[in-house]
């Protein structure tokens, strides 16, 4: 469990420690909304997926969606939280032209997950963020303001679309392991396909609320950066509201509590309203929906259709495979990663170095390429194979590169055939190889008798004559045994 407690000082911002709390909202992959049948598709013309429901004209009731509710027990059992079995909706009550029922149902009190956690690598360094709940809530309309001259249009479409709203604990300490966050969390609700992480479409929003405070001291006064829908956003936005809040204070001003938008253009965060107190929303029980009972069964049968979660995943990796921690989260970053790797392993019977290839060639080219693990040119099946030729001696790890590019810019079709056709299988015949060594050793005298003399260095410069006399096809390491018992040693 990470605690609030002080970060080391290498953390600190002009000795200021950076305090950050999330509250995300995931919108759930449900086809109808969260309490009407109308349809959550994205794109639709304006206003023609509102339904009386989701406006709460006078005489409809809502009924809560089955499937948005086993979306947010997903959730809640992928971050080892408590499901709770019994929760409340509730109305939290404020005006706005896209929130044309003056309430938005959401749940206060009694939320559906508590507690849990989010563990995840930040460079080397384990961290874990703790939650302090996940509760489900309908999203508001839109505003647009595109498309009319001194006037704006309200779209309904959204109104009453499904969202898990998570909200962390104050545990964060600097924008990059917000970031890390926030990628984790990304990973883990499209992983159990709860949500399907578009951002830009606004499927994922996160809110960074963020403060500053000498080491030691309380908590400072927060401000909420709303609607950060990129990861580079979201780092940049957390950096600049940072350096400005250390200004204010550096200034002798006190921070306002506030919510803030992060504008892109700008690289700057603007505050836009005062922060309301939960006591402004004047919360209380919807009337028109009971509360929400969940039973042991019904987790338990949710569970039993769940696929394998990440972080099982991974420690399977470490004990299946011998991985070891990082390497085994790593290749559980996406569930196509994962499956690449597998299928990788099983072609070679190797994962460790099946392993290794993916997190540095492989992941090297797709992000210089911007390309997704399914959509590398070298698939797993490939990669085993190139693994095996190295394992059993028929190429180097230099040939192996060769062969590699080939197959990665298409020039080549499979490895047996670039190894062939360019001519890199190692040479494996001891006479051949065997004749070469003697020259060498012939044509140098000087280095033989230095190693001879006991300069290790000298043998080097024999291996590198060899390698070369091989045109690179000799084994290095039979090279070597092959000089020193040559060479008497
Ligand atoms: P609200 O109900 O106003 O949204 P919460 O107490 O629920 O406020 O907190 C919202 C988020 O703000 C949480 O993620 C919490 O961790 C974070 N948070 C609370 N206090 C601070 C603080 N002083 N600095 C940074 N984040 C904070
Ligand atoms: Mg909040």
């Amino acid at each position: 469990m990470a605690s609030a407690s002080s970060s080391p000082k290498s953390l600190l911002v002009q000795g200021y420690e950076v305090v950050i709390g999330f509250e995300t909202h995931a919108q759930l992959s449900t086809q109808s909304k969260i309490f009407s049948r109308a349809s959550t598709a994205f794109g639709a013309e304006p206003n023609t997926q509102a339904c009386a429901v989701d406006l709460a004209l006078p005489g409809t009731l809502p009924v809560m969606n089955k499937g948005a509710v086993e979306r947010a027990i997903e959730f809640g059992l992928a971050i080892g939280a408590h499901i709770a079995p019994r929760s409340i909706f509730a109305r939290k009550n404020y005006f706005y032209p896209d929130l044309p029922k003056g309430y938005q149902i959401s749940q206060f009190e009694i939320p559906v997950v508590q507690g849990g956690s989010v563990e995840f690598f930040l460079g080397e360094e384990k961290k874990s963020v703790r939650l302090v709940r996940a509760h489900l809530e309908e999203d508001a309309g839109k505003s647009l303001h595109e498309d009319f001259v001194g006037q704006s249009g309200i779209d309904l479409n959204r109104a009453g679309t499904p969202l898990l709203e998570i909200v962390t604990e104050p545990d964060m300490r600097s924008s990059a392991e917000a970031v890390a966050y926030a990628k984790e969390l990304h990973k883990i609700v499209t992983w159990i396909g709860i949500c399907d992480g578009n951002m830009q479409e606004g499927s994922f929003r996160c809110d960074a609320n963020v403060s500053v405070r000498k080491p030691g001291e309380p908590l400072g006064t927060r401000r909420e950066i709303k609607n950060l829908n990129s990861f580079k956003f979201m780092q940049q936005a957390i950096d600049f509201e940072v350096r400005w809040q250390i200004e204010q204070i550096e200034d002798g001003h006190a921070i306002q509590q506030a919510t803030v938008l992060f504008n892109p253009d700008t690289g700057e965060t603007r505050a836009m309203r005062t922060k309301e107190d939960a006591a402004d929303y004047r919360y209380f029980p919807d009337p028109d929906l009971p509360p929400l009972c969940i039973s042991e069964h019904w987790v338990q049968e949710v569970r039993a259709q769940m696929a394998e979660l990440p972080r099982v995943m991974a420690q399977r990796f470490e004990s299946q495979y011998g991985l070891g921690e990082y390497d085994a989260t790593q290749l559980t970053q996406s569930l196509a990663l994962s499956a690449y790797f597998e299928a990788a392993a099983k072609a070679c019977g190797q994962p460790k170095l099946a392993g290794n290839w993916i997190m540095g060639e492989i992941s090297r080219r797709l992000n210089a390429q911007d390309l997704a693990i399914d959509q590398a040119p070298v698939r797993p099946e490939g990669l085993g194979q190139l693994i095996t030729r190295i394992a059993d001696g028929t190429i180097s790890n230099n040939a192996a590169r060769q062969v590699f590019d080939a197959l990665w810019d298409g020039s080549g079709s499979d490895v047996d055939t670039v190894i062939e056709s360019k001519g890199l299988k190692q040479m494996n015949d001891t006479g051949a190889l065997e004749k070469i060594v003697d020259d060498v050793i012939a044509a140098n005298a000087k280095n033989v008798a230095e190693f001879k003399a006991g300069n290790e260095k000298a043998l080097n410069a024999l291996v590198g004559q060899i390698m070369k006399g091989s045109k690179g096809k000799a084994n290095p390491q039979q090279v070597n045994e092959l000089l020193r018992s040559k060479l008497g040693n």
